[in-house]
């Protein structure tokens, strides 16, 4: 974890008191923390109705966070909530109201409780873009004019943002990637012609790390870490195509959310080791063991069933959900027999009800052609399926895959009027986009194949626009974003986490800028078992506490909650101070951020 000691100065103990005081005076007041509990609750409320009656007191911004403010105070308040979480605030507050020393509050957890204060109070400080509502001043064209110099204004600090993000189109980029595609071919005794073949990239997949740091510059402890992987029987690989986006000086930071994707960081990898005999206990988040009906099927909602016919990628993504399942890049013994494919098409087709089927793994597109085509006419015979979706990071980690031949053979499974097909990808990165990964789309689309995003936001895509930089290329490239992803809560990828206000400050503040066509993705966090949960209803989740180290603890309801009685899931957050310290180490300004501490 980063050194967050410049940020924790500025939230302590001290701090909080200097600023709490009318709220301390609350529970000082009481007798009983049952008391203290109640006064506070209504103390906030007071202070909501009384700041609300006032008028011209508040800007818009302040309303709102004095708004959600009172929300998610007055939700960590409730005895339930404390009992649930297992951290009961007030017993915090009323301790620091008596001057009893509490070690266990950390930096986090006082700036938690600071800005929830300000916020409380009226007195967060904002930056809005432009002072004056011109709409109150000014009417007709030139108030459309101003709007449109404001609106001017505004794009421009964006594509000020965006040019910090370099996407593989541009001349530099291409310039890099032909010196190292040179590079790699040259060590892997490889042709030009050669590296635009598909099977030639599945048949050079690099598993081993003393050939990975001949194509690829990599510090002596990462080299390492790669190293304790394949000791230890791990899954680790990328494709020759991959390697060649990597760039020759890492330092630089552009290749830092490719690098991530496939170089195991540290505790990933002690993790994995420790506990690499009981990898389905330990890493099935999702619980697909108990979501799997049938061998290869896995289902989670009433329409739609995951197949898994192919249990194998040429690349292996760090933070894959399936990272208790998948042996070995392009293992041999991948595909599932003939017997239990019939079988999960069988069970599939006797439900009448699934209307669509995802076909993933692994991934299917590293399957011959012909072996796909078997696979895809059982499924596409089976009469209620209406849309077929192929799961596949091809187009990401091999988009050479994507032949001429490959999309004609997806394409011909559309039946206009009767069935779809088509294909998710998983883009993470602008710099990931290159002149194959558009041919490889423009080729689907080309055959009536349409292509969407799902896209995990983890830390190394999470600066301010990063992931709106991508939105924007994507859809330039004829790719819809489909999902963004919260990373799941799994230990061994800590480092890949944000906190759940970073991705609705993302939404609200960056995805919300982009034209709409181009933030049609939904944030999700997936619950365990039972799927997707849209981060941003708020009736789909209660902030029940912030812990000492200040994460917060969500009770997330799934999806299915007031159609049928759910239980629901807890989900105990990262620190957001954390999370600002390891941008500050990247060289991000944490004052850019600030209003991360009001989303809620
Ligand atoms: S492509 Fe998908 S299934 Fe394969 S390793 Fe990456 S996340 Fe996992």
């Amino acid at each position: 974890m980063a050194d967050n000691s410049d940020l924790s100065t500025r939230y302590t103990r001290d701090v909080f008191i200097r600023e709490a005081e009318s709220m301390l005076g609350v529970i000082r007041s009481c007798q009983e923390l049952e008391d203290a509990r109640r006064a506070l609750y209504h103390h906030v409320s007071d202070l909501y109705f009384d700041r609300l009656s006032e008028t011209g007191k508040l800007s818009s911004t302040q309303r709102i966070r004095l708004r959600d403010c009172t929300a998610a105070f007055r939700s960590m308040l409730l005895p339930r909530s404390a009992r649930v979480a297992g951290f009961d605030l007030v017993q915090a507050l009323w301790d620091v109201s008596r001057g009893i020393a509490r070690p266990d509050l950390e930096p986090g957890f006082w700036a938690e409780m600071i800005h929830m204060v300000r916020g409380l109070s009226g007195h967060s400080p904002i930056t809005p873009i432009e002072e004056d509502d011109i709409f109150e001043e000014l009417t007709g064209r030139e108030a459309a004019q101003a709007r449109s110099n404001e609106l001017d204004a505004l794009w421009s600090r964006v594509e000020r943002y965006f040019s910090r993000y370099p996407d593989g189109l541009s001349d530099a980029a291409r310039a890099r990637r032909d010196a190292r595609r040179a590079h790699v071919l040259q060590v892997l005794g490889g042709t030009p012609s050669e590296w635009q073949d598909w099977l030639w990239q599945r048949d050079h997949v690099i598993t081993d790390p003393d050939l990975l740091a001949r194509l690829v510059r990599l510090p002596e402890a990462q080299l390492d870490n790669i190293r304790r992987m394949r000791a230890g029987r791990l899954p680790f690989g990328l494709t020759p195509y991959y390697a060649s986006l990597l760039d020759d000086d890492p330092e630089a930071g552009r290749d830092r959310a490719l690098r991530f994707q496939v170089l195991p960081p540290a505790h990933y990898v002690e993790s994995m080791l420790e506990l690499r005999h009981q990898r389905q206990e330990s890493f099935d988040f999702m619980r697909e063991v108990d979501t799997s009906p049938v061998d290869l099927v896995t289902r989670r909602y009433p329409a739609i069933v995951i197949f898994k016919p192919y249990n194998t990628c040429p690349q292996i993504c760090v933070y894959c959900q399936r990272n208790w399942e998948i042996e070995e890049a392009m293992a041999g013994n991948a595909l599932a027999s003939d017997a239990d494919i019939k079988q999960a098409v069988r069970w599939i087709a006797e439900r009448p009800f699934i209307r669509e089927v995802l076909i993933t793994g692994g991934d299917p597109l590293t399957l011959d052609d012909g072996i796909l085509r078997h696979i895809l006419q059982q499924v596409a015979a089976i009469p209620q399926v209406d849309l077929i979706r192929i799961g596949s990071r091809t187009p990401v980690t091999m988009p050479m895959r994507i032949t001429p031949e490959l999309a004609a053979l997806l394409g011909g499974f559309r039946e206009p009027g009767r069935r779809d097909i088509c294909l998710v990808t998983h883009l993470e990165h602008p710099y990931e986009i290159t002149d194959a990964t558009v041919t490889a789309i423009d080729r689907l689309r080309r055959q009536g194949v349409a292509v969407y995003n799902q896209q995990v936001f983890n830390f190394f895509v999470s600066r301010r626009f990063e992931s709106a930089a991508l939105r924007m290329l994507m859809r330039r490239i004829g790719i819809d974003p489909y999902y963004t992803f919260m990373p799941k809560g799994k230990d061994e990828t800590a480092e890949y986490l944000v906190p759940l206000a970073r991705i609705l400050q993302e939404r609200k503040e960056e995805a919300r800028l982009l034209p709409g066509i181009r933030r049609t993705d939904e944030p999700v966090f997936n619950v365990p078992r039972l799927g997707k949960n849209h981060v941003r209803a708020a009736q789909h989740r209660d902030l029940l506490a912030i812990l000492p180290n200040g994460s917060r603890v969500n009770e997330f309801h799934p999806w299915e909650k007031n159609i049928v009685e759910r239980s629901p899931y807890l989900a105990v957050d990262i620190p957001i101070l954390d999370y600002l310290a390891r941008l500050a180490a990247i060289g991000e300004d944490p004052d850019k951020y600030s209003s991360i501490w009001y989303y809620f």
